[in-house]
């Protein structure tokens, strides 16, 4: 099956409900059985997907991204360092709470990250979460690398 685009998923019809969703479902289906299927290929598709949802919005500035994760409540975004950069996020909508489990977990937002940085920077970067509740932090946090 095709993918769907974007602009259509965002069509949502849903005029008593509106957009927002319980953080539990969100991740009910963001942790369905991926892994059984695709073994380690799971993260790279979630990180894809999150990197294409990032592009799509063209956002114009670090502000904006964080400005659109607090709207969205995706997280709470702060920069800890700009050389190397390294953002942070309190709150993740995919972590937070979550027990350790010895691995980082925000494939989907690492990939978001990027592909809003991408656009802001006009370069393509890579970004590794190093911090998550995954690995027993209160936090996640992103190293981001910028290839030029
Ligand atoms: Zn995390």
């Amino acid at each position: 099956m095709a993918q769907i685009p974007l602009d259509i998923l965002k069509n949502t019809n849903r005029p008593t409900l509106g957009d927002s969703i319980n953080t539990v479902l969100f991740r009910i289906i963001r942790f369905a059985d991926l892994e059984k299927y695709l073994g380690d290929g799971a993260n790279a598709v979630l990180y894809a997907s999150g990197k294409k949802f990032g592009e799509s919005l063209d956002l114009k500035s670090v502000d904006d991204v964080i400005e659109f994760c607090k709207d969205n409540k995706i997280g709470i975004v702060e920069i800890v360092n700009e050389n190397p950069l390294q953002v942070r996020v309190y709150e993740c909508i995919t972590c937070s709470g979550l027990p350790k489990m010895g691995k980082t977990l925000c494939h989907f937002e690492g990939g978001f990250i990027a592909g809003c940085l991408e656009n802001i920077f006009g370069k393509k970067v890579q970004v590794k979460e190093t911090h998550c509740a995954g690995l027993g932090h209160e936090y996640c946090q992103f190293d981001v690398k910028i290839l030029g």
